[in-house]
């Protein structure tokens, strides 16, 4: 198994969003591309590009060949029991609302569906639309002092009404990862089923359907190094079978007439119109990338970098940091008396690039008590000189506004 570099260079030379001399520190954001996967999007767009499914000619039969191949590479990487659980879309936010609109359409009013106090926007606005519609209850799980989902709080809120618990697997923010089979036990143990938000696990940590246990996970492909448009709905083959379609189009249909329509079976049934071809095609590559070099390699080196981080940013009297010392990938810190924006401005100028601003997670700055947050988010083709440039430039910030 390849070992994680301290300093990547090789891996860093491959990214051509790399380029230049800057510290990118945003992959929770949206992750950098290597070559692999943009030689792999300009080849399907290119010499191999026509149409899926439909075609009768040779090239449309190779080009559905490789997107179904790439539906089952995706099976593999997650360990999922066939292809057939494995749904495109267009990113964790429609996997989400698709779940949201089609299993939660048989929903009755006082079901209750349970979050947590850190759940990025695209898990929380969806249930609040489905709560609208159908009169449901959303319960709220708080989460413990060092930024972790309260699991004993979390479980007690679970009730026999409860149909749905929709969690982070790891939280965009504090980089806290979830216990998934410990609650998917709890959970099931009262009739719920579990949703894990997977879009922060995904790029730091093996995944195993199997044995996590849960009914439905999602995930985009940009922030596993693939490209934006294309994303991950796993299920359940038996409760992907009881859902009824969400969109209406091409591609979903067994047999329409003017008077009805039967449905093809999932995933397609799942698929309307002409998917996103090269998207999933590019996706493979980027598995194909994380895959040779490992998770496991890719969680401990980024876990070095956290590690570093929290360590470097600790000395320095003015910064709160939040979340866990064991934090997947991510940080989050505010500089006492300093704006969030001007840190993140004052480290662009010396070429290290953060989120600074609320992540999507407005309901868990007000538990923080803080409107924004620095975001400092690692990937594999980060290394200690990009960590030693966020805390120098974090020190300049002291020094600039006296803190
Ligand atoms: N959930 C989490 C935890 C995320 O970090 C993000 C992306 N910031 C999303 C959901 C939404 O992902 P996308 O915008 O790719 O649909």
């Amino acid at each position: 198994m390849a070992t994680a570099p301290k300093y990547a260079p090789d891996i860093r030379a491959s990214f051509p969003g790399l380029a230049g001399d800057w510290a990118y520190l945003d992959t929770a954001a949206t992750a950098q591309k290597p070559q692999s996967v943009i030689d792999a999007a300009v080849r399907a767009m290119g010499q191999d590009y026509a149409t899926v499914h439909r075609g009768v000619y040779a090239r449309s039969a190779d080009m559905t060949l490789a997107f179904e191949a790439a539906r089952e590479k995706v099976a593999t990487f997650m360990r999922a029991a066939s292809a057939e659980e494995i749904v495109f879309v267009r990113g964790a936010t429609e996997a989400i609302n698709l779940i949201a609109n089609s299993w939660g359409d048989q929903l009755q009013p006082g079901d209750r569906i349970l979050i947590s106090a850190l759940e990025h926007h695209a898990n929380i606005v969806p249930w609040q639309m489905l709560a609208q519609r159908r009169s449901l209850k959303i319960d709220v799980a708080p989460l413990t002092e060092d930024g972790h989902i309260d699991e004993p709080a979390l479980i007690a809120l679970i009730t026999p009404q409860t149909k749905l618990v929709a969690l982070a697997h790891v939280s965009n923010v504090l980089g806290s990862v979830l216990n998934v089979r410990k609650i998917a036990d709890a959970a099931h143990a009262k009739g719920a089923l579990l949703l894990i938000d997977g879009c922060q696990a995904a790029p730091h940590m093996p995944l195993d359907m199997a044995a996590l246990d849960c009914d439905f996970y999602v995930w985009s492909g940009h922030k596993l190094y693939g490209p934006t448009g294309i994303g991950i709905l796993w299920a359940r083959r038996e409760i992907l079978a009881a859902m009824p379609p969400w969109q209406g189009g091409g591609a979903m249909i067994e047999t329409v007439t003017f008077e009805s329509t039967t449905y093809a079976p999932p995933p397609q049934r799942f698929e309307a119109g002409t998917p996103h071809i090269v998207g999933a095609i590019a996706l493979a590559a980027a598995i194909d990338f994380v895959e040779s070099i490992g998770l496991a390699a890719m969680a401990a080196h980024e876990a070095t970098l956290v590690q570093a981080a929290r360590e470097g940013l600790s000395h320095i009297g003015s910064v709160k940091l939040f979340g866990p010392a064991n934090a997947a990938g991510i940080i989050s810190f505010a500089v006492e008396g300093v704006h969030p924006h001007d840190v993140g401005t004052i480290l662009d100028e010396a070429g290290v690039a953060v989120r600074a601003g609320h992540h999507c997670a407005q309901p868990l700055m007000a538990l923080l008590g803080v409107p924004a947050t620095v975001r400092a988010s690692f990937g594999i083709y980060n290394n200690l000189r990009d960590v030693e440039r966020l805390v120098e430039g974090v020190r300049r910030v002291t020094r600039i506004f006296g803190v």
